[in-house]
């Protein structure tokens, strides 16, 4: 009996130091703005300015379309939302894919290491890259640290091409894709190595 009453108690243990460590990983990264295509999560202290020059915002930013929003019409975290609104339709272009509807979610984790702890927290796996994309979640999370457009831009045509095709493309076939993506997106922003 007493046997019992311990497996269950450190069930239940096991349950709540689950539960507080998932909490802690998303507490970190709360809602930072909403756009037409991403809703939004950062740090709080993200470095939204440094976020915004390596997207190349003013690209990509419609500034046209954000006028009738109140006082925070320029502010940074509204900036960056319709930033990545502008970079969704860059990426539907180069991949000839218009959506009939889409809004998905971005979380910019911190750095590398976090992106790898997210990703084990889902996959049970190590993971050395920078960036990945959830179709179950249909969200993508990118280091705040090494964020690039060509980087996004990746994960944004895996999201594009996940919503987009009825029978999914074989994993290869989707990185051909959005490597085809980055690819245009880094030789029109002069980032390909000589
Ligand atoms: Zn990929």
């Amino acid at each position: 009996m007493k046997c019992v009453q311990r497996r269950v108690l450190s069930l239940v243990l096991g349950v709540i130091i689950l539960f507080i460590g998932s909490r802690c990983v998303a507490a970190e990264y709360s809602l930072l703005s909403k756009g037409k295509y991403f809703t939004v999560y950062a740090r709080s202290g993200a470095d939204l300015s440094g976020m915004l020059n390596r997207l190349n915002y003013q690209e990509f930013a419609r500034f046209d379309a954000l006028g009738g929003q109140g006082g925070d019409t320029f502010n940074p975290a509204s900036i960056l939302a319709h930033t990545l609104d502008g970079i969704y339709q860059e990426v539907s272009d180069i991949l000839g894919i218009r959506l009939s509807s889409y809004h998905g979610k971005i979380v910019f984790v911190s750095n590398q290491a976090e992106v790898s702890t997210m990703f084990y927290a889902y996959f049970g796996q190590d993971f050395p890259e920078r960036s990945f994309y959830i179709h179950e979640k249909n969200t993508i999370y990118i280091s705040e640290k090494d964020l690039s457009l060509g980087m996004l831009g990746h994960e944004i045509a895996h999201a594009v091409i996940s919503h987009y095709f009825v029978v999914p493309p074989t994993t290869k076939v989707q990185e051909v894709l959005a490597g085809y993506v980055e690819y245009n997106l880094r030789k029109a922003s002069g980032t390909l190595p000589r």
